[in-house]
């Protein structure tokens, strides 16, 4: 069994070269963090990683959650190690600094919780979710709930949820039924929740969830969704928890992956009514709660590039100790370790090109979210934030599809071993088959991209896009030791990207059924071309940086190689998802539901 070790020296570059950590701490109120704070950070979390985390990752799997008459426990050592990553103040590293957190940008905050991610998704995706809390409670709450739920959310003494399924109301949140009836200063809450993860535990003193509801004269759909804050224990005057909310956990679910994280159903008001505050104004609630699930859907686009970065990990330490075989063409002689076998160099090496450039493209997109808040340029805010509304489905639906893929590689690369669970490879598969679900499934996603995204703004960032990515494959004739293959797959990749983008713009008015069929084969290619366009710029910046005397080497020419694999073995699919895209709806379309 291999133990995680974050790649931190990859993940610096993507931090600093690729993202741009200089342009960051450039922005008014990040002036403190620097390159050499962001390696202490990265260094002191991957040791914690390592050391607390990891061991609970197996044995959490297969100690799963428990509910007794309706309380739940986290596994054995979950509590221990809450305990301990509380105290050593990591739960607050992005939080706000007067309310105790240390508020560091999302460029250095994000690229940690790929390490808490790689060592143990289970476990960090309670602190991901108080995360999530304190964005949507910082935009929206009001003085009064900053007052009472900052300090504690940020501490980890705390922790919090978000509640948007019920059974009737999946990705179709028009359908939440949940009844929120005033009652002099709060409401009560009545409805079930389903799927809630970390809903209820033994982690912490009290559980903050955000819940989605319905007022009493809210009209149908979307429009009237109010969002309230319904904590476990009502907080008291003095902000310690007091009397025990109407809300119960019904029942936990058995699951393929996360095993770790209990999953709730959740009953709210089955006596009372479960006291809940409203946060801003009522049938605003969607709207507010996109600010939770926004962060959200990065982190999970996170969780892609960590649990496919620990998939490579361990097919690399097998791949190297597996004795199978004679090299190709030796009839005699010493067997050999399969990593002398092309096919299992092929299989690592596309594992390790598209970790590559889905971190490269995550941070990108870490660094836009702290440009839309923080540039003080009104115009640059609002270009960060239409690149950011662009990839934030890229990332949260390419990274994490690919992320499945490669861990099933990562199964291959064990050969039968790789379905036996005792060998570790199996659970990284089932742990990240939730990611292309929940925050959306992938459909979803590729709706927000072709729909609210390319469609309605006529393609004018996608195309703006397009154009940077063409400026940086021009580059790429200009340098000496970048891959030659790297600019031409290049160009022809994005030509693809543009023609499909313009069949969007063209299609969506008149025919939003055929860009709907053809969604996520374009969100695939979005995330293709755009993986060259960050490995492209990896590979313009390692080729400048080998010329300095003091340079590594072997990193950076290995940067270089992943590069080129990465425009021989990936960017060729562009071509073939564009043709899906502008055409495979018909043959979808004309298969109507009664036909099946
Ligand atoms: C382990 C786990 C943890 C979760 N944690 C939380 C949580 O903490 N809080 C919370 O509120 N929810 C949570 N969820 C719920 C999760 O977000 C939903 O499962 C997810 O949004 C999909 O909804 P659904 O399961 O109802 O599927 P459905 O909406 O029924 O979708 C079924 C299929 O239909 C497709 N589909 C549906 N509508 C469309 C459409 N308009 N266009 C194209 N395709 C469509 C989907 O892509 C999918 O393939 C969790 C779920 C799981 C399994």
């Amino acid at each position: 069994m291999s133990t995680y070790a974050a790649p931190l020296k990859d993940m610096l570059f993507a931090i600093r070269d690729i993202a741009g950590l200089s342009e960051v701490t450039a922005l008014p109120g990040c002036e403190e963090v620097n390159a050499e704070l962001v390696g202490q950070v990265l260094g002191e979390a991957g040791k914690f990683a390592r050391e607390v985390l990891d061991p609970l990752n197996r044995q959490g799997d297969r100690e799963g959650a428990r509910l007794v008459d309706g309380a739940v426990s986290a596994p054995p050592g979950f509590k221990e190690a809450y305990r301990q990553f509380v105290a050593a103040g990591w739960n607050g590293l992005g939080g706000r600094t007067q309310y105790g957190g240390q508020g560091l940008p999302h460029i250095v905050a994000m690229p940690v919780q790929e390490i808490w991610n790689g060592a143990c998704l289970s476990f960090c995706i309670a602190p991901m979710l108080t995360a999530g809390v304190l964005e949507a409670l910082g935009v929206h709450g009001s003085a009064e709930q900053h007052k009472v739920y900052f300090p504690r959310l940020t501490s980890g003494e705390w922790s919090g949820t978000m509640n948007l399924t019920e059974p009737q109301a999946g990705s179709d949140l028009s359908a939440v039924r949940t009844r929120a009836v005033p009652e002099g200063e709060h409401y009560r809450i009545q409805g079930t929740k389903i799927f809630i993860t970390w809903g209820e535990h033994d982690m912490t003193d009290n559980i903050v969830h955000l819940v989605l509801a319905r007022t009493p004269d809210a009209p149908e759909g979307v429009k009237g969704i109010s969002l309230f804050i319904v904590p476990k224990f009502v907080p008291k005057g003095d902000g310690t928890p007091g009397e025990r909310n109407d809300i119960r956990c019904v029942s936990i679910e058995h699951k393929m992956g996360i095993r770790a994280t209990p999953t709730c159903v959740l009953a709210y008001g089955d006596s009372t009514g479960a006291i809940g505050h409203l946060v801003g104004e009522k049938h605003r609630g969607l709207q507010y709660m996109f600010t939770m699930m926004n962060h959200a859907r990065l982190c999970v686009g996170l969780e892609g590039v960590a649990l496919a970065e620990r998939a490579y990990q361990h097919a690399l330490e097998y791949a190297k100790t597996r004795v199978q075989g004679r090299e190709i063409g030796q009839r005699s002689g010493d067997r050999v370790t399969i990593i002398h076998h092309p096919d299992v160099r092929r299989m690592l090496l596309s594992m390790k090109a598209q970790v590559e450039a889905m971190r490269a493209l995550a941070y990108t997109t870490a660094a836009l979210l702290d440009k839309s808040k923080h540039h003080p340029d009104p115009a640059e805010k609002r270009r960060s934030q239409a690149l950011l509304d662009l990839l934030t489905p890229v990332v949260k639906g390419w990274c994490t599809e690919q992320a499945v893929e490669i861990a099933s590689t990562g199964v291959q690369v064990h050969g039968g071993m790789g379905f036996i669970e005792e060998t570790g490879a199996a659970q990284y598969l089932r742990d990240t088959r939730i990611t292309t679900i929940y925050e959306g499934t992938t459909g979803i996603q590729a709706n927000d991209l072709v729909g609210r995204k390319v469609g309605a703004e006529k393609g004018a960032t996608a195309l703006a896009l397009i154009g940077v990515m063409r400026k940086i494959s021009a580059q790429l004739d200009a340098v000496e030791g970048t891959p030659p293959s790297l600019r031409g797959n290049l160009t022809e990749a994005i030509d693809s990207l543009e023609k499909a983008t313009r069949w969007i713009v063209d299609t969506f008015p008149g025919d939003p059924k055929a860009v709907a069929a053809s969604a996520v084969p374009y969100l695939k290619l979005f995330g293709t071309v755009a993986g060259g366009w960050v490995m492209a710029r990896a590979a313009l910046i390692a080729s400048a940086q080998l010329q300095q005397p003091d340079a590594d080497r072997e990193f950076l020419e290995a940067k270089l190689a992943t590069a080129r694999f990465y425009a021989e073995h990936e960017l060729p699919k562009a071509g073939a998802f564009a043709r899906e895209v502008t055409h495979g709806a018909a043959s979808v379309l004309a298969f109507e539901p009664s036909k099946f």
